[in-house]
């Protein structure tokens, strides 16, 4: 390809991209990158993988499912498979600024699936100087812009309601499946572009793609002179407009990380005297809570299933706070009995 060409090849099989999202799009965008060569690709996502995954996430199997493996482990595996010289790094956590101060990389791509993850994108890109690449998707229309937030738009200029997209949740409409690889390849066909010559990037349109009618359009985006984000630096993602609950899309289930690690012994051995233990390994418990699915992982994260909305999620999640404590303060005890030994 003449815009590729070798000098452009050199500059891909150098660059590093992290891929916030390995999910619907961000499965699709991985392989094609993987294949194009790039040196390295950092994936960030706190989830594992669930049946309710498989019909749209191109990279994932059964067994991935019943080992309940983490999304990025999974696609670091089947990346390894197609590319070997790709160097793959796996962060089974949500996003923080930590992540992205800790990491280095040329271009990131927005691949997640709910405005709260994105608003947090946006704000730290503004702070930490970097480009990225939004995309969306919800029924049958995609959106695909470059973000480039210093000198062009950023996405709350895109979106100035993006308050309440922040508490939308996304799988009320769905996703037509075949609609993410084609939304998936755009992200990664600007990514391409990005890194053989940034400056030839339009960082100045949305891209909209309609996969029912088959036609796309491209509007332009101006920077907004009154945006909170851009131009007042506020941090909107960890403002008021509901808890730090997020929904995962295809399943009636939100997840939320405990603060600190959590020790799922003490959680299992409580549990089980309760008779709501369903299962418990090294990794992860699950159980049920006022008749509904739980999962706890090592690492603090919560995800709790079969939940009617956000109000029913946040009631659920007080109760669960409520057993932590429980759980914490029996603890407490067995180990001052240990210590008066
Ligand atoms: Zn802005």
């Amino acid at each position: 390809m003449n815009q590729i060409g070798t000098a452009g090849q050199a500059r891909i099989s150098q660059a590093t991209v992290l891929i916030v999202g390995v999910g619907g799009l961000g499965s699709y965008a991985a392989v094609i990158l993987a294949r194009a060569g790039v040196k390295k690709l950092i994936l960030v996502d706190p989830d594992t993988v669930s049946l309710t995954n498989l019909q749209r996430q191109a990279l994932f199997t059964e067994n991935d499912c019943q080992e309940h493996r983490f999304k990025v482990t999974a696609v670091k595996n089947h990346l390894q498979a197609i590319n070997s010289s790709v160097e793959v790094v796996a962060i089974p956590s949500p996003l923080t600024a930590d992540l992205v101060s800790d990491n280095h990389f040329d271009l990131c791509l927005d691949c997640l699936d709910n405005y709260r993850g994105r608003a947090l994108l946006n704000e730290l890109a503004i702070e930490h100087h970097f480009d990225y690449v939004f995309a969306s998707c919800a029924g049958n229309y995609g959106n695909v812009m470059a973000i480039s937030p210093q000198e062009h738009p950023c996405l709350a200029c895109l979106f100035p309601d993006i308050k309440q997209l922040m508490n939308t949740d996304c799988d009320i409409i769905g996703v037509n499946a075949a609609l993410l690889p084609l939304v998936a390849g755009m992200q990664a066909s600007i990514a391409l572009h990005y890194l053989v010559d940034q400056s030839t990037v339009d960082f100045d349109h949305l891209i909209t793609y309609d996969n029912w009618s088959m036609t796309a359009n491209r509007f332009k985006v101006s920077k907004q002179a009154t945006c909170p984000v851009c131009q007042r630096h506020q941090q909107i993602s960890t403002g008021q407009g509901g808890s730090q609950l997020t929904m995962l899309c295809g399943a009636n289930a939100y997840y939320v990380r405990l603060a600190h690690g959590v020790k799922l012994t003490s959680w299992a051995y409580h549990l089980n005297s309760l008779g709501a233990l369903i299962t418990s390994n090294p990794l992860f418990i699950q159980f049920k809570w006022v008749n509904r699915p739980v999962s706890l992982f090592k690492n603090g994260k919560l995800v709790m299933y079969d939940l009617a909305n956000r109000a029913d999620a946040e009631g659920q999640l007080n109760r669960i706070i409520k057993l932590a404590n429980e759980i914490r303060e029996i603890t407490s005890d067995e180990s001052s009995c240990h210590s008066n030994n």
